[in-house]
């Protein structure tokens, strides 16, 4: 049934970038077949899933959205799949992202921006807006996304869904194309919460392959789904994120989503944290730098297009001819910024003092955490805008981030939920939850109380 959906609504929305029909009826017989054998299966065995295209799958072409990876296949599977395919989760095929997950709206793709099927003039959100598009249009119930600055959250707010960036090191890294090491999450996209965290739970827990992994016992996400009782939960309502440039529809479905939550019992109080202005700054210095790095392993010589193999042109040349014609504009953007931000004389002053403002981060959120449980605010400044409207502004765009980078910073827990229509143009509005490190199962308890 969700191939023939993809097959009937994805020339308009575009969430696809690969349909893998022959695997994902395989994997789906072979659920079936155990099933009629008798064998215990995972809540999930049989769901279907779409996955966002930065993920490896051993066999099935895998792009990041980017022309440099044109026609590579992976010849293994990120740990992510693995566990998809042990709880029996059928992979429907990989979804539409900004080039190398730098992004706000699919835009950077190389392969053609995703609608938001709300309102196909605008765009889904990003990176991530495949996958978010995908189980909006209800193309397929699950998708994966990973969230670096927002890029799970924010396409979940733009298109009406749950997003969830896991506690960083939550959830495994391994096989998953690097954008910035020290911020990328994966980590759930769905319709409602509890299935949100039952994919939560499937994909998450400790894993050797990730040398940031966390040793720990994966919260309890599903329960805290199924319970949603948030009386007696403290409430920080940031100061710092609403007001000037907030939409007053986004403002306005925040505000009501917090009332509701006071009537549901929870304490709510407004909570500053001073250093989150400047948390955009830093990201935009630090995503970059690693990311340049990251980048570097795309030589022409490993992986994908290589460009003026001719015999005649040195293997520099080759590297540089196909780094010039694969990456995009705003990949080439971040590794010129990366790399200056990085070059010797300059690395302290922008690198260091970016690492530092990353400290002053985490530290606001650690003396919120000392007042309240979770801290909330708009996922977004705005709703879904057209395409085409901030595609030539990359400052527009990056202020996206505004409300979801101070969580990638600090490596917390954070997640947006559904909270109505914007009255001025009918578009969906994220409410944006915070928890501390390892403290997932709070986001859903609020997510399950707004339902
Ligand atoms: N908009 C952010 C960026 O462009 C999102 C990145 C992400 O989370 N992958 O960097």
């Amino acid at each position: 049934a969700h191939l023939d959906r993809i097959g009937a609504v994805d020339g308009d929305v575009h969430a696809f970038l690969h349909v893998d029909t022959e695997g994902a009826l395989a994997q789906a017989k072979a659920v079936d077949g155990k099933r009629a054998a008798g064998e215990q299966l995972s809540p999930l065995a049989g769901v279907p899933l779409a996955l966002k295209d930065v993920l490896t799958q051993e066999g099935v072409p895998t792009t990041a959205g980017s022309k440099i990876l044109e026609g590579w296949k992976p010849p293994y599977d990120s740990t992510v799949v693995k566990r998809l395919k042990a709880a029996g989760i059928v992979i429907l095929g990989k979804t539409n992202m900004d080039e190398f997950a730098m992004g706000s709206s699919t835009e950077n793709s190389a392969y053609g921006t995703t609608h938001n099927p709300w309102d196909l003039g605008r765009i889904p959100g990003g990176s991530g807006g495949g996958s978010s598009a995908a189980i909006s249009a209800y193309e397929a119930p699950l998708a994966i996304g990973t969230d670096t600055g927002g890029s799970i959250r924010q396409p979940g707010a733009f298109t009406g869904t749950v997003g969830v960036k896991p506690t960083y090191g939550g959830t495994s890294r391994y096989g998953l194309i690097a954008l910035a090491s020290s911020l990328d999450t994966p980590g759930p996209c769905a319709r409602t919460t509890l299935d949100a965290a039952l994919l939560h739970e499937a994909i998450a827990g400790y894993d050797p392959m990730d040398s940031t992994s966390i040793n720990q016992p994966v919260p309890a996400v599903v329960e805290a789904a199924r319970n949603g009782d948030v009386s007696g939960l403290r409430i920080g309502v940031v100061k710092e994120l609403g007001g000037e440039g907030y939409q007053p529809g986004v403002e306005a479905r925040f505000h009501e989503a917090v009332e509701l939550l006071t009537k549901l019992g929870a304490e709510v109080v407004e909570v500053s944290c001073p250093h989150f202005e400047y948390a955009l700054p830093a990201y935009y210095l630090i995503l970059p730098s690693e990311a340049s790095s990251n980048l570097a392993k795309f030589d022409a010589m490993r992986y994908g297009l290589r460009v003026g193999d001719d015999g005649t042109n040195s293997a520099e040349t080759v590297t540089s001819l196909t780094r010039e014609a694969g990456f995009g504009a705003e990949v080439k953007r971040r590794i010129i910024l990366g790399t200056h931000a990085l070059s010797s004389g300059y690395y302290d002053a922008y690198y260091g003092q970016a690492q530092k403002v990353r400290t002053l981060i985490a530290r606001d959120f650690a003396k919120a955490y000392e007042q309240v449980d979770v801290l909330v605010s708009p996922a977004t400044p705005t709703t879904a805008f057209a395409i085409g409207d901030r595609i030539d502004d990359p400052i527009a765009m990056y202020k996206n981030d505004l409300c979801t980078i101070p969580s990638n910073l600090a490596g917390n827990a954070a997640a947006s939920f559904p909270c109505g229509l914007a009255d001025e143009d009918g578009l969906p509005v994220g409410f944006h939850v915070m928890a501390p490190v390892m403290r997932d199962d709070l986001l859903y308890k609020v997510g399950a109380a707004l339902e």
